[in-house]
């Protein structure tokens, strides 16, 4: 895997930045914070190892709050023109909730997971194959199971 790259950004370009091995997984989020994150209905999340993301160009800043269940969570995005690029948590995980769409290729960002159903948009219908969560899931194998079959992954 040592020749994969995959590359993105923020909006205006200042931040670029690339991935030397495939997101662990990827899924959308219809919580509430995703939602006002991006101003949409929900949030596509691709998970990645932070030893494979390497920020190449830009600056990013930072922004932290603590969600319902306790955990401090963080954002970083462009300080040029505000897009958030990645999501972490303190104490460290070891992994980036990368936002999928600032990836240039959109092949990596297909969500096979859909979760926090409980405040889905009433208006989007999920593909007939998708697995669903009310909330946050408690074991996340199906998803990355799902993930690398859909991508061709061993
Ligand atoms: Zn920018
Ligand atoms: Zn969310």
């Amino acid at each position: 895997m040592s020749d994969f790259r995959l590359e993105g950004g923020c909006q205006c370009g200042a931040v670029r930045y690339v991935l030397t091995a495939p997101p662990i997984m990827a899924y959308a989020c219809h919580c509430k914070q995703c939602q006002r994150i991006c101003g949409s209905a929900f949030a596509v999340a691709c998970a990645v190892l932070q030893d494979t993301m390497e920020i190449t160009r830009g600056e990013l800043a930072r922004v932290d709050w603590t969600v319902e269940s306790g955990v401090h969570r963080y954002g970083e995005f462009c300080v040029d023109c505000g897009t958030r690029i990645r999501h972490g948590s303190v104490p460290d995980q070891g992994i980036y909730s990368l936002r999928g769409g600032t990836l240039d290729n959109k092949d990596w960002t297909y969500p096979v997971a859909h979760i926090w159903q409980s405040s889905k948009t009433d208006w989007i219908k999920l593909p007939d194959d998708a697995l669903t969560y009310d909330g946050q899931p408690t074991d996340y194998t199906p998803i990355i199971v799902a993930y690398r079959t859909r991508m061709g992954l061993e």
